[in-house]
């Protein structure tokens, strides 16, 4: 709530200082000329109280949009309703607007898991979670390991572990830690954590093998842990309260041996990108096209907490509608043809744009140029995708935003772009090359295709459940829009392809 607040504030006195007045209500940059009379139309419908209506559907109702979870789907029936809406071409399987895949969910089966001593019941689906891809049966003695700070390795102690089930109460290790346990030889690591949150499926691209293994990856509750630690043999002194030096580890064996079992169970499950066209008016041009894109998945919900991803990439697949319609109630249209296009499975790798790529509803050499847009809502502050050295200043960043990999194939596409920003007004920066495979435009740069990606930068909410509506830039998300709106028209109305110019 503090950050919501500063970064509002902030941006009011800064907006204030720039322009001189206390308002916010103008439409575009200050300098900005108005676009040419035959895209008016379009351009003016691009709003901000529109982007906010679809934004706050896709950040607040879809649970994070997880790729093979309900709120995805929720969300991709949402954008391809309003495909429907604006008179779009299905471009789908079977006339649909949803290409689509299988991929594979798998949970803990419920009431499976078992966790015992001597037949004795000690922890339930509710103080374990398992998160092995494959179902698990084992009987091994527990150990408890306790470790804090960076620096804590296994060292010596490591022989201790062969066979074991791990309890790791941990504050501060290295991710190098957790491995180190099981190539230690331990069978299952189980995590301590305060809370658990509600089971949820792990979503796969390929069917996971859940036939019966001897190893079990996952988390057991702090309340759970301390009971069963009590209730196996009492250490004197030792708890988990007991402090842990930084860069200690402590190693302690219980008996009797535990009997650790779980069936995991795997589904298949349909995502889908959700694609529709604007069909182009020139008879032979209109077999080309410029492809435009936003990925509609983020993170969804993990245990109890979800993540919004109101910039990431909500901002980009409100843009995408925004534009959409746009295109459909411009009065002349474009001579080549538009497809839009929201990709699944962005946050697990590319994988719906791979996909897309790869099962093109129209092949890839009639793609003209793609415009991607990934974070396109933010006015960036703080460390540069990780860099201490690279430190965004919020109160210089209102008007800019990201041009990546514009130069990279065709330097035409950029000029394009740079042209149409002067009804916009946009201050562009050109330092977030690093960040070019980061995003869907790559699936088509691979094959050759010029793209551009446009990218507001990094704030601290990045991939945090704090990415959230409330702290959206409406007037860069509708410039956004508008600038890839006129972007789109004038690349489709070119009388050629922009040039291949870049090696
Ligand atoms: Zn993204």
């Amino acid at each position: 709530m503090k950050d919501i607040r500063l970064c509002l504030a902030m941006r009011i006195l800064a907006w204030t200082a720039l322009l001189g007045i206390a308002s916010m209500a103008t439409a575009q940059y200050p300098g900005a000329v108005p676009p040419p009379d035959s895209l008016k139309k379009g351009f003016d419908s691009i709003t901000q109280s529109e982007a906010k209506d679809y934004l706050t559907f896709l950040a607040t109702k879809c649970e994070g949009r997880g790729t093979g979870q309900p709120g995805f789907q929720k969300a991709a029936d949402y954008v391809a309703d309003h495909f429907r809406r604006f008179g779009l071409k299905p471009m789908g399987d079977n006339g649909t607007f949803f290409q689509s895949t299988t991929f594979y969910r798998t949970r803990t089966k419920p009431g499976s898991l078992v966790f015992e001593a001597d037949g004795k019941k000690l922890a339930s689906e509710k103080d374990v979670q398992l998160r092995s891809s494959s179902s698990v049966d084992l009987t091994a003695p527990l150990v408890l390991v306790r470790a804090a700070g960076a620096a804590a390795t296994l060292g010596t102690t490591a022989d201790q572990l062969k066979d074991k089930i791990v309890i790791l109460d941990s504050k501060d290790v290295s991710r190098k830690f957790r491995n180190e346990l099981f190539l230690a030889g331990a069978v299952s690591v189980l995590t301590v954590r305060p809370t658990l949150g509600a089971a949820t499926w792990d979503v796969s691209q390929t069917a996971p093998n859940i036939s019966t293994s001897a190893r079990g990856d996952g988390s057991i509750t702090r309340d759970a842990a301390k009971r069963i630690l009590d209730t196996l043999a009492p250490q004197a002194g030792i708890t988990l309260d007991t402090p842990v030096a930084d860069g200690a580890v402590s190693i302690h064996a219980y008996n009797p041996a535990i009997h650790l079992a779980a069936i995991r169970e795997s589904e298949p499950v349909k995502v889908s990108n959700v694609v529709g066209l604007i069909e182009g008016s020139d008879p032979t041009l209109k077999a080309e096209v410029v492809g435009l894109g936003g990925h509609l998945d983020h993170l969804g919900k993990r245990g109890d907490v979800v993540y919004p991803g109101a910039d990431d990439d909500g901002s980009g697949s409100t843009a995408v509608l925004c534009i959409a319609k746009a295109l459909s109630i411009t009065p002349v249209k474009p001579k080549r043809s538009i497809l839009l296009m929201t990709f699944f499975g962005e946050e697990m790798g590319l994988l719906g744009s791979r996909f897309l790529s790869e099962h093109p509803p129209i092949p890839l050499d009639r793609m003209v140029s793609e415009l991607q847009m990934d974070m396109v809502a933010r006015d960036s502050y703080g460390p540069q995708n990780g860099d201490p050295n690279r430190i965004d200043k919020l109160e210089e960043n209102l008007d800019t935003i990201r041009l990546v990999g514009s130069k990279r194939i065709s330097t035409e596409l950029d000029t394009i772009i740079q042209e149409q920003n002067k009804s916009i007004g946009f201050k562009f920066k050109y330092d977030a090359e690093d960040v070019y495979t980061r995003s869907d435009h790559y699936n088509f740069a691979r094959h050759g295709v010029p793209i551009a990606f446009l990218f507001d930068g990094f704030t601290p909410d990045y991939h945090q459940p704090s990415d959230t509506v409330d702290k959206i830039d409406f007037l860069k998300l509708t410039n956004a829009a508008k600038l890839y709106y006129l972007t789109a028209m004038t690349v489709a109305n070119l009388d050629h392809r922009p040039v291949h110019d870049v090696k």
